[in-house]
């Protein structure tokens, strides 16, 4: 009664109650953005702002290594409905250019990739998109707002899956598009229809976590560092991937980029896929699960777990070969993590 129109009644599919208000407010102050919408996981992000800017008969430019979840969806799920989708090497700008075409709309990238860290020349994505009139998205779930700001460097659209380090707990499921208000309001209009709100209680629960979010990855890029430079020096270790480390291929733009490394890394050991999986099942401190960003420590095989929905062909030409581990670093003391994973090493 007394509504003037739909968006003014108070429901919570419409992402309008207070606990949403501050929320986003918080997370367009958080990455200085205009604005920001909350949604009811990452991919509920990421599928609702690609669904509210993309028709069918558009193309769009994706980063070839991506989380396997949006992997899924970009060559899946939007071909079905009438869009084009290319992949671009984002560490290779002068590659862009023959795969834009016409109908081309969007470019899609992470600032850091999930399992192998690669950090894409990201400034040179944010001009070919301006050159060309086309939007920019970037997932900054890794990277987190405390070691990078991507509406400032001059991306369209930040997506975060908020279950990792916004929230930082690993005790919901959330996630966010923030934004100028002009690219975030349609993708709040698809939102209310498709449906992905986020529940008001987890965006209290949400708003709560955000307050130690600095702290946290501050810890987490400090211990995230210490176990990479620990696994490059260790006889059993074949491969480290951590952007820290200055033998990393994109050392140098994480550095220009970031103000910390994050706390994502991944290695191989000797041994293969069984050894892999030994020092998986070994560490005590760092527990065998899914996700990532929380303050525990968390250790998986992205074969079995994160890219697991990618065919084992894919996989293979990622890179991603099923004795990859993926260490979520958490807050926990440096050096027990490091004896942690000393002992499981010793195992193989
Ligand atoms: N983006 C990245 C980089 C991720 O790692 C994940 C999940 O692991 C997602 C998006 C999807 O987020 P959610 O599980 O909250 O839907």
């Amino acid at each position: 009664e007394g509504e003037s129109s739909y968006d003014d009644v108070r429901y919570i599919r419409l992402n309008n109650s207070p606990n949403h208000h501050a929320l986003q407010a918080k997370l367009s102050q958080l990455e200085g953005a205009e604005t920001a919408l909350v949604t009811s996981s990452g991919m509920a992000a990421i599928s609702t702002a690609l669904l509210a800017h993309l028709q069918p008969g558009d193309h769009i430019l994706v980063q070839d290594n991506l989380y396997g979840g949006t992997h899924e969806l970009m060559w899946r799920t939007l071909p079905s409905l009438g869009i084009a989708v290319d992949a671009v090497d984002v560490c290779n700008p002068g590659s862009w250019a023959e795969k834009r075409k016409p109908s081309t709309r969007l470019f899609y990238v992470e600032s850091m990739s999930n399992p192998l860290l690669r950090v894409g020349a990201l400034d040179r994505v944010v001009a070919f998109s301006r050159q060309h009139g086309l939007l920019s998205f970037i997932d900054n779930t890794f990277a987190s707002p405390i070691n990078f700001k991507p509406i400032p460097f001059g991306f369209d659209v930040s997506l975060h899956s908020a279950t990792k380090y916004l929230n930082g707990h690993s005790d919901l499921v959330a996630g966010a598009c923030i934004g100028r208000a002009e690219v975030i309001e349609p993708i709040l209009k698809k939102l209310n229809i498709l449906g992905g709100c986020l529940d008001p209680h987890a965006a209290f629960l949400l708003e709560r976590g955000i307050k130690t979010l600095a702290l946290r990855v501050e810890a987490q890029n400090r211990n995230g560092l210490a176990i990479a430079t620990y696994l490059a020096n260790h006889p059993k270790i074949e491969q480290v991937f951590y952007p820290g480390l200055s033998d990393h291929p994109d050392h140098a733009r994480a550095t220009t980029f970031f103000t910390g490394y994050g706390g994502m890394l991944s290695f191989t050991c000797q041994g293969g896929a069984k050894a892999a999986a030994q020092v998986v099942a070994s560490t005590q401190l760092a527990a065998c699960a899914p996700s990532l960003g929380g303050v525990e420590s968390l250790i998986t095989r992205p074969a079995s777990t994160s890219h697991a929905c990618l065919t084992a062909q894919e996989r293979h030409a990622l890179g991603i070969g099923d004795n990859l581990i993926r260490y979520s670093v958490g807050i926990e003391d440096g050096d027990d993590l490091i004896a942690d994973l000393d002992q499981a090493l010793a195992q193989i």
